[in-house]
């Protein structure tokens, strides 16, 4: 099933996110992961792609465990930078012979050994290139894109960014998913400046649950995220006490999502990152809600 046809349906969904294994060995934990969150039947799960290819090999043996196994609509991720057309065909052309037919296209963060590079040598640059790719070898593929409703790190400001995500869903990126944000707000901002811009497709904003008080330095390193004073405030009480923190992060999540479900979002995706637990408590606490 394509996820452009779960968005436009009329119900309010959910999805779950999972990352593959770095290892062989971690495979079967994985696989454990997605089957409990496939399990609470979602509107459809993700999984992730390594850009630098350490965790790219188990991208596609999940998602289509994901679709054939436990009947769940799947979305590949896909990054192109620092791959060769080549081996970004045979990809694409793995996505296809697996029946998979949603892709989510990225440009993949820069490796740190290629920054000084000439990129004017690589076969991609931009998830654009990816999305040209992908429209060319099946135009039946439904491809999703990303956003930043703080601004892509890389991006010299938001005007610029808009410009560049407007070239990004004219070249046919069905919907867009968002990078995680604390604050409802700066995501309505977004929305309004993007509309504003004539991007039209579908936004689904990307809720990441902290439950770990170790996670919030990284995740906001990672994500360039403002957090919020009331979610600031959360962390110092929490912190320290992993199952207060727990409780107190999923309920931070289930907050915001409601927040944009009563705001007319209908679609909300979660960075469950292959916690059943996580996945299953933030369902249960909308359980009235997405019926
Ligand atoms: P792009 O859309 O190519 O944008 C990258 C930067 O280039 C932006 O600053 C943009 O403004 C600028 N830009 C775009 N086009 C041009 C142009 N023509 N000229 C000049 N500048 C331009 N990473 C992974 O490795 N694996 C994953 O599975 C993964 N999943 C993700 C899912 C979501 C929802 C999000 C939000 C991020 C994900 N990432 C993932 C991280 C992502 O790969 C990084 O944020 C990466 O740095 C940018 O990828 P992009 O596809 O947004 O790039």
């Amino acid at each position: 099933m394509k996820i452009i046809d779960i968005i436009n349906s009329d119900k309010l969904s959910l999805s779950f996110e999972v990352f593959p294994p770095k290892t062989e060995t971690a495979f079967e934990s994985v696989k454990t992961a997605t089957e409990e969150i496939a399990k609470l039947r979602p509107a459809f799960m993700s999984v992730t792609y390594g850009a630098g290819g350490g965790t790219s090999k188990y991208t596609l043996d999940i998602a289509k465990n994901i679709k054939d196994l436990y009947d769940v609509p799947t979305l590949a991720h896909l990054t192109c930078v620092s791959s060769t057309k080549q081996t970004v065909k045979e990809k694409i052309a793995e996505i296809k012979a697996a029946g998979i037919k949603n892709v989510m296209a990225l440009r993949g963060d820069i490796p740190e050994a290629l920054i000084n590079d000439d990129r004017s040598k690589w076969d991609y640059n931009y998830a654009l290139d990816l999305i040209y790719e992908l429209k060319s070898a099946d135009p039946d593929f439904c491809i999703g894109g990303a956003c930043y409703p703080e601004i892509h790190p890389e991006s010299p400001n938001q005007k610029e960014d808009i410009k560049r995500l407007k070239e990004k869903v004219d070249a046919g990126c069905d919907f867009l998913t968002t990078q995680m944000f604390f604050d409802n707000n700066l995501l309505y901002n977004f929305l309004y400046k993007i509309r504003e811009a004539g991007i039209t497709v579908p936004v689904i904003p990307g809720i990441m649950p902290i439950t770990n008080g170790n996670q919030v330095e990284r995740a906001m390193k990672l994500s360039g995220s403002f957090m919020p004073q009331r979610f600031k405030s959360l962390v110092d009480k929490f912190g320290d006490n992993p199952l207060a923190m727990k409780q107190a992060g999923i309920a931070y999540a289930t907050d915001q999502i409601i927040d944009l479900y009563a705001n007319g979002i209908k679609n909300v995706h979660v960075y469950s990152m292959n916690k059943p637990d996580v996945a299953m408590l933030i369902q249960n606490n909308l359980s009235y809600i997405i019926k």
